[in-house]
């Protein structure tokens, strides 16, 4: 993409979106500010933002927040695990299904611990079946306009895990596409295929008819 470089406010505190969304700002000419780069101090609210029953809910209540917070053009995504044989869930409640407080690696192998029991129980009761997507809505608000667009990505959930790579179900969701499971790939080869990269190059696609080249946040309204 031509033109100078474009600001924007990515809205996560997560390490492992982090690390997947700045090079994917890069390729399409954007330039990631963190909010702690911002200085923005987490506020209590923030988990509280997202009460939506839906990816996009949540996904433009966070942009929506921090770009009233900061007056910026600003990202928020939001994210999960669809089961097929447990009716999509854990969907938006991916993060915290498991109940656990916990953060990072610990939180991950509750959640994987708590998954794998799901799929026994279901498959006890004849729901055998391991399919899965991951789902990402990613928004974009700035002040006169707002766009959300959804990615997903299939594959199959394994008994066993493989690979040391990603975060959250990575080692157990083993993707179609890549015939490998998310946590066997590097980063960019996941980016190609996996849902939050599928829902970023949309939404840059759709960003780039409102924003041509230098920054203007009163271009256009969404
Ligand atoms: P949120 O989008 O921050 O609300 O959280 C999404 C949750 O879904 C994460 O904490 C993970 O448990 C799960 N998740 C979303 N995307 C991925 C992924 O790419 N790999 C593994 N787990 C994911």
């Amino acid at each position: 993409m031509s033109g100078p470089s474009r600001e924007l406010v990515l809205a996560t505190r997560s390490a492992g979106k982090l690390r997947e969304l700045e090079p994917l700002l890069a390729q399409h000419g954007w330039t990631a500010i963190t909010l702690e780069r911002l200085g923005v101090p987490v506020a209590e609210d923030e988990e509280a933002l997202e009460v939506f029953e839906t990816f996009e809910g949540n996904a433009l209540a966070k942009a929506r927040y921090f770009a009233a917070l900061t007056g910026r053009v600003v990202v928020a995504d939001d994210s999960g695990l669809a089961v097929d044989a447990l009716g999509g869930r854990p969907g938006v409640h991916s993060k915290r299904w498991s109940g656990s407080a916990l953060e990072g690696a610990a939180l991950d192998a509750f959640n994987n611990a708590y998954l794998q029991a799901r799929l026994t129980e279901a498959a006890q009761v004849g729901r055998s079946s391991r399919e899965a997507a991951y789902l990402c809505a990613a928004a974009c608000v700035w002040p006169a306009g707002e766009v959300c667009v959804v990615g997903e990505t299939r594959g199959r959930l394994l008994h066993e895990a493989r690979g040391t790579g990603g975060f959250g179900y990575d080692p157990y969701f083993f993707s179609h596409d890549l015939q490998a499971t998310f946590a066997e790939v590097d980063r960019d080869r996941k980016a190609v295929v996996s849902h939050r990269g599928r829902a970023f190059r949309a939404l840059f696609d759709e960003l780039a008819s409102f924003f041509s080249s230098a920054v203007d946040p009163d271009a256009r309204s969404g």
